[in-house]
């Protein structure tokens, strides 16, 4: 089968080339790869810039957002059957240190695995993945809006972890593609002023922010932020801010523009470096990390998806071949795009 493979250590090294398609074990699935999304993730272990924390096994096939229809099973794969239209979970807990067995298996601290990083992912025409990740689609979801439910599921678990009260406000830095779902579930959860921000090359997401509910949109490069969301909410500071732009200073900003008791969400991983911990002590201001989600929320997401409170087509930006897909990544990596979707 043809695949999109980072080959080896170091910035770049990837290929689309033949490799063996998948052999299955006993409950394992097969699964004919429909839409596979390009991630931020994605783009890291392609430049090699995931530190420890990313055990990524290589050669190894990129990608864990996808959807596509069963081709097979093992033998003792329960509840599934070949050409149902699936996605699935990319992160599975190992089931036995201390938080697996509170059931918070996102946070697994010992040998978690993880679709895409530690075994083969979907830029490929097949993906294996064990039965237990595996989710049918609901009828009325496509393939491509299946392709959303495992970055959904991301901001299906922030809403889970902060405290949203109908009428906040809420600042989200970074208009990629969890920024443009969080401005939807934010409208469905009632806020009252939702503000994003990007930089001048985000000029196009900014319009889809816009698009999909934003009150406004500014221009970090052209205006002072916060300044400009202290006099928008009346010099208080937003209640919520999500930072997902990922640089130590866009993670400054956010701190800066939190209400008091305000709430400072970091999504996504990336390189912080320095903060204002005085700020955060003195304004009582709570920082939540999100990482990945557990299954209730990616069931949470598969409805949100069903009974379309959150729509996806307008996020997408490029639909690309899986030969193209260095291209895809180089797409998400300079910003240009707010999701490519690789049709394998
Ligand atoms: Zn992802
Ligand atoms: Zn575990």
């Amino acid at each position: 089968m043809k695949a999109g493979v980072k080959l080896c250590e170091g910035p770049g090294h990837f290929e689309v080339k033949e490799i063996d398609t998948p052999t299955l074990g006993e409950k394992d699935v097969l699964i004919r790869v429909k839409v596979s999304g390009v991630c931020g993730v994605d783009v890291l272990i392609y430049d090699w810039a995931i530190g420890k924390t990313f055990p990524a096994k290589l050669p190894l096939v990129l990608g864990h957002e996808c959807s596509g229809m069963i081709e097979s099973l093992g033998k003792e794969v329960k509840g599934l059957k070949i050409g149902d239209r699936v996605t699935v979970e990319s992160m599975i807990g190992c089931g036995n240190c201390y938080y697996c067995r509170q059931g918070l298996t996102n946070l697994c601290c010992l040998q978690w695995e993880h679709v895409g990083i530690t075994f083969n992912g979907s830029f490929a025409q097949y993906l294996k993945a064990p039965m237990s990740i595996v989710h049918r689609l609901p009828e009325n979801v496509s393939f491509e809006s299946g392709a959303f439910v495992e970055p959904l599921s991301i901001v299906v678990n922030m809403f889970d972890r902060i405290k949203f009260a109908l009428g906040s406000t809420m600042v989200i830095i970074g208009p990629g593609t969890l920024g443009l779902l969080v401005i939807q579930a934010a409208r469905s959860y009632g806020a009252s002023q939702i503000i994003v921000l990007g930089l001048e090359k985000d000029e196009k997401r900014l319009l889809k922010a816009k698009e999909l509910g934003a009150d406004l949109t500014l221009v970090a490069d052209r205006e002072d932020p916060v300044a400009r969301v202290l006099e928008l909410t009346h010099g208080i500071g937003s209640d919520v801010v999500v930072e997902s732009g990922g640089t130590p200073e866009s993670f400054n900003k956010a701190i800066q523009m939190a209400s008091g008791q305000g709430q400072v969400v970091i999504l996504g991983y990336s390189n912080y470096g320095e903060t204002a911990p005085v700020r955060l002590a003195r304004q009582e201001i709570s920082v939540f990390g999100v990482r990945a989600y557990r299954t209730r929320h990616f069931r949470q997401a598969l409805q949100w998806l069903e009974s379309n409170k959150v729509v996806t087509e307008a996020i997408i930006s490029h639909r690309l071949d899986l030969d193209h897909a260095e291209k895809g990544i180089h797409l998400m990596r300079d910003k240009e795009a707010s999701k490519v979707c690789l049709i394998p």
